[in-house]
């Protein structure tokens, strides 16, 4: 019999051995991965098996997630990284400008903005704070990533290059993996825009993305073997999500700015869906706020509540919303680039069942066969922090959204 001294003793020598440091060594990484408009619905197609049978092992959100407002990629990817909203964390569109730059345009084609902190350092995205305390964290195209946010930029990040085939991409992630424990990443990101490039170009509705969700389940059937392949399938905590879904639009619903102000009399940050306007009159001003057929238009401040946004100074005087499906334009941009026929769009009432975004999660954190109801996707974030074991800076997400999928 062993006494009560020495199992105590066997007890401490096995802590000090396996304690601390092994339970670090042994946290698995984990991978977030972002697949551009892929709307919760395309999931049950039946076209992305792959992507169903994760969600059958793992914890799966039928209907989705409700993407913040506005429902545009840039926005929605950094909400999904820092747990807050649009109107919290600056990025408040796709397209912004500051007063405190004067005649600088942040947009996603502007590539020294997007490398420019001061547009990103009003939160902090998930890797900088990993990085901070110690862990690695590998980028690869998560808006954002390109900048040295608080200073600080993830162990391995890569400028954005759309035409990097989605293969290359995955064996990338895969090679990381290889890497020797010491160098190994805690947190990686990857991205696909297959799926929302060409729901932008075809409808959302029928076979025509076909296409783009057998290559991206492709992809991901790539990844799955080459964990399996290294035994790490159950050893790395995969996040799936979008940034947004997708509606259908036509030619035969667009609505026309000059309809509703004389259009000399107004600026326009953004326009097509969400859209972002600075009347130059009062005159202009009145005539724009209000609900008009299919669209509705509201000076900042007054938007309603459940879209959490308004408040920052980045967000032009009056945004206006067209109905899902339908489009804000005028009359010279619809002659010079005319529809041809249906199309797809986001950036529409995050409650619209289109704008809902894929959520799927698989790995050893996750219980097998979890269904989650609608949550919002500031959520994501205290989901990844507790991962990794990180204390979660203020966020506007709720850790409870996704605590049932957790074992
Ligand atoms: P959206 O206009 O909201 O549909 O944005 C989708 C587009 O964002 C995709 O077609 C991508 O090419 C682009 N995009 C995604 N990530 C980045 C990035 N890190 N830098 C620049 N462009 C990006
Ligand atoms: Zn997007
Ligand atoms: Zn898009």
């Amino acid at each position: 019999m062993i006494s009560l001294a020495r199992r105590l003793g066997l007890a401490l020598v096995a802590l000090l051995l396996l304690g601390a440091p092994a339970l670090a060594a042994d946290r698995a990484p984990v991978l977030l991965i972002s697949i551009d408009g892929f709307r919760a619905e395309y999931a049950t197609r039946g076209l992305t098996p792959t992507l169903a049978a994760l969600a059958g092992e793992g914890a799966w959100a039928p209907d989705g997630m409700r993407p913040s407002f506005p429902v545009n990629t840039f926005p929605n990817h950094y909400s999904l990284v820092t747990g807050l909203r649009p109107d919290h964390h600056g990025i408040t569109d796709n397209t912004l400008f500051d007063a405190a730059r004067p005649g600088v345009k942040f947009s996603m084609y502007a590539r020294d903005q997007v490398q420019d902190r001061f547009w990103w350092d009003e939160a902090e995205p998930v890797w900088v704070t990993a990085e901070q305390h110690g862990l690695r964290a590998f980028t690869m195209y998560w808006p954002g990533s390109e900048a040295p946010v608080h200073g600080v930029r993830p162990s391995r990040w890569f400028v954005y290059d759309e035409k990097d085939p989605a293969f290359t991409r995955v064996d990338r992630v895969l090679g990381w993996l290889d890497l020797p424990a010491g160098e190994r990443p805690d947190f990686m990101t990857l991205y696909f825009e297959a799926i929302d490039t060409l729901g932008h170009r075809v409808s959302p509705e029928g076979a025509d993305l076909n296409q783009a969700l057998g290559e991206v389940d492709a992809a991901l059937a790539r990844l799955v073997a080459g964990l399996k392949a290294r035994g790490l399938y159950d050893r790395v905590n995969l996040i799936i999500v979008a940034d947004h879904g997708m509606a259908e639009t036509s030619p035969d619903r667009i609505v026309f700015l000059d309809d509703l102000v004389p259009i000399g009399e107004v600026t326009t940050v953004t326009l097509g869906t969400v859209s972002g306007l600075i009347p130059r009159t009062p005159a202009a001003e009145a005539a724009l706020v209000g609900q008009h057929p299919h669209v509705e238009c509201w000076r900042k401040a007054q938007l309603p509540a459940r879209f959490h946004y308004g408040t920052h100074r980045r967000i032009p005087q009056v945004i206006c919303l067209p109905e899902t499906g339908w489009l804000l334009s005028t009359r010279e941009r619809a002659a010079s680039r005319p529809m041809t026929g249906p199309a797809g769009s986001h950036g529409y009432d995050p409650d619209a069942a289109q704008m809902r975004a894929l959520f799927v999660a698989h790995g050893p954190a996750f219980r097998p066969g979890v269904r989650l109801p609608v949550f919002d996707n500031v959520s994501v974030y205290p989901l990844i922090m507790r991962l990794l074991g990180l204390k979660p800076r203020p966020n506007d997400g709720r850790a409870r959204d996704t605590a049932r999928a957790l074992r």
